[in-house]
């Protein structure tokens, strides 16, 4: 499962953190997923209670963040967050977008003891 390996990599640099700062666990994870990341948050959870055993990250709380899309209109350069996956700029109705957010998921912080 996608989310399994997404897990995997997160628990490893939480390790790399912990290791850096010299600190014996992690307290606090804190994610941020985009609604285009195609990460899903319940299975995310999962796999993070599933494999946080025996890590730095055994009792640490796990935090989603949900980023929703965020577009720079091309044509007026007004930046929006959209509420809805429907790719138009919500002042001049262009659909000359770049996307600036909300595809990623990458680890935003950590608590650590
Ligand atoms: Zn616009």
């Amino acid at each position: 499962m996608h989310e399994y390996s997404i897990v995997q990599s997160l628990l490893e640099s939480c390790e790399q953190h912990a290791r850096e700062n010299e600190a014996k666990e992690v307290t606090k994870v804190v994610v941020k997923i985009g609604v285009l990341s195609g990460v899903e948050p319940d299975l995310l959870q999962t796999a993070f209670d599933t494999f946080k055993e025996h890590t730095v990250c055994n009792n640490a709380i796990f935090e989603m963040n949900i980023q929703k899309i965020t577009i720079n209109c091309q044509e007026c350069g007004k930046i929006s967050i959209l509420e809805k996956n429907e790719f138009q700029c919500p002042h001049c109705k262009s659909v000359n977008l770049d996307v600036t957010d909300g595809e990623d998921m990458y680890l935003m912080s950590l608590e650590m003891d």
